[in-house]
């Protein structure tokens, strides 16, 4: 039988995007931020899929590698550092 667990790793990567979007119901998203709170890999996670769904307005796929994520994060934090970096180019 099951026990009311905490939520596990895979849960939370799982719920992220429905967290973002604020889509969880009350009692999931405590027990979200719960498992947040003791865990520094899904804080980092979730940092970086509100990073990009800030930048991008939406979310990379749930079955992306967190490698492949790291990467991703750092294309856009690229992107965007040139976008408004300190080099002010004219308008064309
Ligand atoms: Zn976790």
């Amino acid at each position: 039988m099951l026990r009311r667990q905490e939520l596990v790793c895979q849960q939370v990567v799982e719920l992220v995007s429905d967290y973002l979007e604020d889509a969880l119901s009350p009692r999931d998203r405590r027990r979200f931020e719960r498992h947040l709170a003791i865990c520094p890999h899904c804080t980092v996670y979730l940092a970086q899929m509100h990073e990009t769904l800030r930048l991008t307005g939406r979310l990379v796929p749930e079955d992306l590698a967190p490698e492949v994520a790291d990467e991703f994060t750092e294309i856009f934090r690229r992107w965007s550092a040139e976008r408004n970096g300190p080099g002010d180019r004219p308008p064309p």
